[in-house]
């Protein structure tokens, strides 16, 4: 009941209280009706004047129920003059049906002297249904009940917002019980108030045990900070969301999403509502996924993506550093003898070592393959020198894979920030190009790019570069060029001649690329890619039955001084199938200035079996000694011979005697750009086994070279 409502009822009480003071001495069932009604008349007088105001219902019944006295709101509220309730007998006309029983309960009690406070609905003249908070008071006249009084507050519209809010909490109560999710309630401590069940089951932890204690112990270590933080903003009213971890009971932990609002009463923050989400999964997707992107899944180790990164920032900061680009020799050899297992073994064990070697001023990344790259904040250059050569000297020491032992040997190109770039791709492009140089000055050598720089604006290194991804690019090829025998006119066999041609400088001459593949360090790698696809391409036309063609194949001063050279070259013969009494090895007669390293490396090549020819000889020196003390088996007389053949009679004779020596030695003769049918004449006449020259055909791309021996037949 309200205050108000109170107040009026005292007032009404007061007016009487003095027939309550008597009433015991009167005798209520002596009365007649008559003095009954006369009584309340009296008594209805005195309350009629504050009644009307009031904006309740105020009513006053006789002991039968009926309307005596309705104040203006009660007519309002009913929608019936005074005058009609007046006229519609007993109170009970007017109420829901349903109600009836009890209200009468109640009423007989006010005639028992009762007051009574109860609830009921009564039925307005339209229909509508209205609930109303009564009051009813017996009204005693010289001691006697004659009526009742009473207040009827109308309550309908409170108990629908009532009813309204309960089934709001109901619905309320019912997401925060059966949610998935966590759902719980905080004070402003940060204690638990309220817990779902799920939070339970996610934690492992009774409700019981955690009301009334604070979250943050729950909370891992290293967010517990973090988490605080939000909580605070929380406490200022701002609602937020952050990703946190949790743990549970058997301390696993627990990847969360958490929204936390504030809950205001009166503008006051009393409360915090928390819902969280366990992400645990969703985290593990995203680390794995990162870890995809950022790391290479065989070494472990960063990957370009992670060096983008990380360069990017580091060229945002003042500090010099440098980048070093650092490049296995041996990968591909360890591939093709040992296969790619042992070949990935062999890199996860290289990159654990360096990891494991490197201060903590380094950063260590796997770019590609067989090139790492690793940023140093260095100190002075002599010592960024010698951390590169340290980290060198540590890739060489062996390596032991099942029964092989291994020594690994690599080149470090240095590029420094800010001197040679102030982006990551010129710092990564220097050091690369610094790198390539460092091959050029011999094996395992560090350089630095400002020592390498000159060569950067040149053609030459505009090719140099250009042809570092030739091979990549599929931007290289062969052409063969058949040699003929001069006694059967048959095919003798074919000359692998590389060709390049590049997107923008269209076909690049072997004599311009040659010499710079050879300066740069490339020759080792075109060079090897030369023997392995014309192996196979005399295997391939083998296997079709264009007969067993020895096919020959340049090899520069470069590769035929290069110790790996010779193992590489037994790898390629075994993985492509060939006869290794069918390749032939040009050599040119320049490399014979180291002699006894030359008879060595010889031998070394005719032991795997391959055949040995001098190319563009009578163009060097020391000519005749190949023919005493190297293991060859054809000398290529230069073109240079044939120019003057026809004129020259003592060029003649010099051909003659050469054909003539080497028959002696055991060699055959091919006579090298012979294109006229003179020519060839003169040159078989003069003693020479086999001719090459535009006069038999150019030199052609596979399928050309298998017309023209098709047109041949
Ligand atoms: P080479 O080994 O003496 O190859 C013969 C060169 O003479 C080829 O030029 C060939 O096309 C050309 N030639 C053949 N017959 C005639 C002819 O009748 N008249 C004229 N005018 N020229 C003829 P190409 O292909 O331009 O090669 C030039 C040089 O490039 C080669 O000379 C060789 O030293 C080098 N080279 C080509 N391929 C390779 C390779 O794979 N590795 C290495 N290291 N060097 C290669
Ligand atoms: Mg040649
Ligand atoms: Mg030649």
């Amino acid at each position: 009941m309200t205050a108000t409502m109170r107040e009026d009822v005292r007032l009404w009480s007061m007016q009487t209280e003095f027939a309550r003071a008597s009433h015991d001495a009167l005798d209520v069932d002596a009365l007649s009706r008559e003095e009954l009604v006369n009584a309340l008349n009296r008594s209805r007088e005195r309350f009629l004047g504050l009644i009307d105001d009031n904006p309740d219902m105020n009513y006053i019944l006789d002991r039968l129920g009926a309307v005596i006295e309705m104040n203006h709101a009660g007519e309002q509220l009913l929608g019936y003059t005074k005058e009609e309730l007046q006229a519609g007998g007993d109170f009970t006309q007017h109420m829901l049906e349903a109600d009836i029983p009890a209200a009468l309960v109640h009423f007989g009690r006010v005639l028992e002297r009762n007051v009574e406070q109860f609830e009921t609905r009564l039925v307005h003249r339209s229909g509508k249904i209205l609930t109303f908070e009564v009051l009813a008071r017996p009204m005693i006249e010289d001691g006697q009940v004659v009526g009742l009084f009473g207040i009827a507050r109308d309550v309908t519209a409170r108990r629908e917002i009532e009813r309204q809010l309960q089934e709001s909490e109901q619905r309320y109560r019912s997401l925060f019980e059966n949610n998935v999710d966590v759902v719980v309630t905080f004070d402003t401590e940060g204690k638990f108030l309220y817990l779902n069940s799920a939070t339970e089951r996610l934690l492992g932890v009774p409700s019981r045990d955690l009301v009334g204690k604070p979250f943050l112990p729950l909370i891992v270590p290293h967010r517990r900070t973090h988490t605080e933080r939000e909580f605070t903003r929380v406490l200022e009213g701002q609602p937020v969301q952050y990703q946190s971890a949790i743990y549970n009971k058997r301390r696993e932990v627990i990847d969360m999403h958490f929204s936390v609002i504030p809950i205001f009463h009166q503008g006051q923050i009393t409360k915090v509502h928390c819902i969280g989400k366990d992400i645990t999964k969703q985290k593990q997707l995203e680390r794995k996924l990162n870890q995809l992107a950022f790391f290479d899944p065989l070494t472990g180790l960063p990957n370009r993506n992670s060096l983008d990164t990380n360069l990017s920032r580091q060229v945002g900061e003042s500090r010099e550093f440098a980048v070093l680009a650092l490049d296995l020799d041996r990968l591909k050899v360890v591939n093709e003898t040992w296969g790619r297992e042992t070949g990935d073994r062999l890199l996860k064990i290289i990159a654990h070592r360096l990891r494991d070697f490197l201060p903590s001023r380094a950063d260590f990344f796997r770019y590609s393959g067989d090139d790492f790259i690793v940023t140093y904040y260095y100190e002075t250059d002599d010592e960024c020198l010698s951390f590169a050569r340290s980290l060198e000297a540590r890739l060489r020491d062996p390596v032991v894979l099942g029964d092989v032992e291994l020594s690994i040997t690599s080149r470090i190109g240095i590029s420094t920030f800010p001197d040679d770039g102030i982006d990551p791709d010129t710092l990564l492009r220097k050091a690369d190009n610094a790198m390539f140089a460092a091959r050029h000055n011999g094996r395992n050598r560090v350089a630095f790019y400002r020592d390498v720089k000159s060569k950067d604006e040149s053609r030459q290194f505009q090719l140099e570069i250009a042809l570092r991804s030739a091979i990549a690019n599929d931007e290289l090829s062969l052409a063969f060029h058949p040699q003929i025998d001069l006694a059967t006119g048959e095919v003798h066999g074919v000359e692998a001649l590389l060709r390049w041609l590049h997107p923008q400088y269209g076909q690049v001459p072997p004599d311009q690329f040659i010499p710079v593949a050879e300066e740069s360090g490339l020759i080792h790698e075109i060079g090897m890619w030369v023997i392995e696809a014309a192996c196979h391409q005399a295997v391939a036309w083998n296997d079709a039955g264009l007969g067993c063609l020895p096919v020959s194949v340049n090899i520069s001063v470069h590769q035929f001084y290069d110790d790996d050279f010779a193992d590489q070259l037994e790898t390629v013969i075994r993985v492509s199938g060939i006869d290794p009494s069918r390749l032939v090895l040009e050599i040119t007669e320049t490399i014979s200035s180291n002699s006894d390293v030359v008879v060595a490396q010889l031998h070394r090549f005719k032991r795997i079996g391959v055949r040995i020819a001098i190319d563009d000889f009578g163009t060097g020196y020391s000519s005749l000694r190949y023919l005493k003390d190297f293991p060859v088996d054809y000398l290529k007389i230069d073109r240079s011979f044939v120019d003057h053949l026809e004129s020259n009679e003592k060029e003649r004779r010099l051909v003659a005697t050469i054909t003539a020596l080497a028959h002696n030695f055991g060699l055959q003769t091919i006579a090298e750009g012979t294109e006229t049918a003179e020519q060839v004449a003169i040159m078989r006449d003069l003693g020479a086994d086999h001719a090459q020259g535009y006069f038999f055909s150019r030199p052609l791309a596979p399928d050309a070279f298998v017309s023209w021996l098709a047109a041949r037949a």
